[in-house]
């Protein structure tokens, strides 16, 4: 409440101060184009970023989302795409669909809280400065091999940078994935965290297979290349493992019924045991349907060292993989390290925010202007809740509603986060719901097996932010089911 009363007060002096300093200065690129609707711009195209365009009125705010992926991420359906049990089109939502929203396809470098300008950098490469395509330029057949253009070094590109200026602005840039210092695992293993990823892990798996059925290669390499090894036991490498593993026993073993039977899937943790924000017996039920499906748990486990095609765990030496996930946490994002003269976690590095999800000064005060929402950012006398798409989403919202009031002078409301409790596949339609825990509201209970699957799919086409989307999952779960996966190579 007391935000909300600085907020307000300090509100008209901040906007004239904005939009002075839009038309005197040359730099920035987004003057203000009327007196009575402010520039909001948001950072970020994620789970806090998108839906709160997408909530928020456009026709009270000049809003713009500003983001280096033109496109809304579904994560929860990341890992059925990275293994062909869904397309990719079916977990994203392109920005430039909402209608009276501006989107600039650039990434925030640094934010200059007092000027209130974000300074950014294109992330369009320019078509023809020859680092468009990422494939070589394609050849007449019988053309020699490629010694020209396509193994020339590339320009390196411009850094095209420019500056925009806010009346309000909302970071929500999310975190990048974890590693802890392990020395190699940027270079030699895969993430889970954006559609490129997924794409990227669809491919080595079937490179592996590929290269595992060519005549030359030796037993000892076929086995090494269909190694799969999941560093991290939280519901994002335990999804990953269900769904290869599905993959593995369905489609892998139809097209390579040699190569298959040699395939195996190895999950690893530093800690004592998987899924452990899940209740006891739940985990206990996940262990034996992994056991049922072949996946070995590796538990108090510590990663020392990831090279090309191995990774050293302690006590163990050397082992050898195809493929490397790697879903072991969340580290700030450089945006959120750059900014300077705010409260922070002194735990996880993110923003400090209030119950209204302004973002704090070192001395405690709310900007009244400037909001963190979603995985940067925590509220700071509240409970500590977790990095998820249910708290991203739950805070967009509140904020898009406090957003749409404050035009009228309407009063903010605090956040308040309802739990509707965890879900995670397990492979072989088999799923867990844990609904028991202290912050769910409503009905209580943990269910596992088919039924909760049921419940994990229908739930996740529900949240589906698109009805073009919803259709096409219905058609690719239909598809796969009759026909099998997608396993083009591409
Ligand atoms: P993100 O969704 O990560 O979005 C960040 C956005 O910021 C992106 O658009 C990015 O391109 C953009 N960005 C990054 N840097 C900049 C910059 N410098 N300038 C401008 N834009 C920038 N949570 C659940 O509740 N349930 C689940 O089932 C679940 N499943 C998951 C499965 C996977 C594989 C993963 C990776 C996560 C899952 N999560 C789940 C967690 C959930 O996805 C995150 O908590 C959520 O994405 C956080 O939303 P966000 O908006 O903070 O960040």
């Amino acid at each position: 409440m007391l935000s909300a009363v600085a907020s307000s007060s300090r509100h008209s002096s901040l906007v004239s101060f904005a939009s002075q300093r839009s038309f005197a200065t040359q730099a920035i690129c987004n003057p203000r184009v009327s007196a009575n609707k402010e520039r909001l711009i948001i950072l970020g195209s994620g789970w806090g970023g998108y839906q709160l365009a997408a909530k928020v009125d456009r026709k009270k705010y000049d809003v713009t989302v500003i983001s280096p992926t033109g496109y809304f991420t579904f994560t929860p359906l990341l890992a059925s795409t990275s293994v062909g049990t869904l397309e990719f089109r079916t977990a994203l939502e392109p920005v430039r669909r909402l209608k009276d929203c501006k989107f600039s396809l650039a990434r925030a470098q640094s934010i200059d809280l007092k000027a209130q300008t974000v300074t950014l950098l294109s992330a369009v490469p320019n078509p023809t400065d020859g680092n468009f395509s990422t494939s070589p330029p394609p050849r007449a057949v019988g053309a020699p091999p490629p010694n020209d253009s396509s193994t020339l070094p590339k320009p390196v590109p411009k850094e095209e940078t420019f500056t925009m200026a806010y009346d309000k602005l909302v970071i929500s840039v999310g975190a990048f994935s974890a590693t802890f210092g392990t020395e190699g695992v940027y270079e030699h293993a895969h993430f889970l965290k954006d559609v490129r990823d997924a794409r990227a892990i669809r491919k080595r798996i079937l490179d592996c297979f590929e290269r595992a059925s060519q005549p030359f290669v030796k037993e000892k390499e076929k086995r090494d290349l269909l190694s799969f090894r999941v560093v991290g036991g939280g519901p994002t490498g335990v999804e990953f493992a269900g769904e290869l593993c599905d993959l593995l026993s369905t489609d892998m073993k139809r097209i390579y019924p040699d190569l298959a039977q040699l395939a195996t899937i190895n999950l690893y943790d530093v800690a004592p045991g998987i899924l452990l924000s899940f209740e006891e017996s739940l985990r206990d039920y996940a262990m034996k349907q992994f056991a049922r499906e072949g996946v070995s748990i590796h538990p108090n486990s510590r990663v020392l060292k990831v090279g090309d095609g191995w990774m050293d765990i302690e006590g163990e030496g050397k082992l050898p993989f195809g493929l490397l996930v790697w879903s072991t946490g969340l580290q700030p994002n450089p945006l959120i390290d750059s900014i300077t003269g705010v409260s922070k976690d002194p735990r996880s590095r993110s923003l400090h925010t209030d119950s209204s999800l302004h973002l704090l000064d070192k001395e405690g005060q709310p900007f009244p202007n400037v909001f963190a929402i979603g995985d940067n950012s925590i509220v700071k006398d509240g409970p500590r809740l977790p990095a998820t798409a249910q708290v991203a989403t739950q805070k967009a919202l509140t904020l898009a509603n406090n957003l749409n009031n404050l035009v009228n002078n309407k009063p903010e409301k605090p956040f308040e986060f309802e739990s509707a409790g965890s879900m995670v596949y397990l492979g072989n339609w088999r799923a867990m719901i844990d609904r028991s825990g202290p912050d769910v509201k409503g009905i209580k209970g943990k269910d596992a097996g088919a039924s909760a699957w049921f419940l994990w799919r229908s739930a996740y086409w529900g949240m589906t932010m698109s009805w073009r989307n919803r259709f096409l999952l219905s058609v690719y779960w239909g598809i796969n089911l009759l026909t099998g996966r997608d396993i083009s190579r591409f």
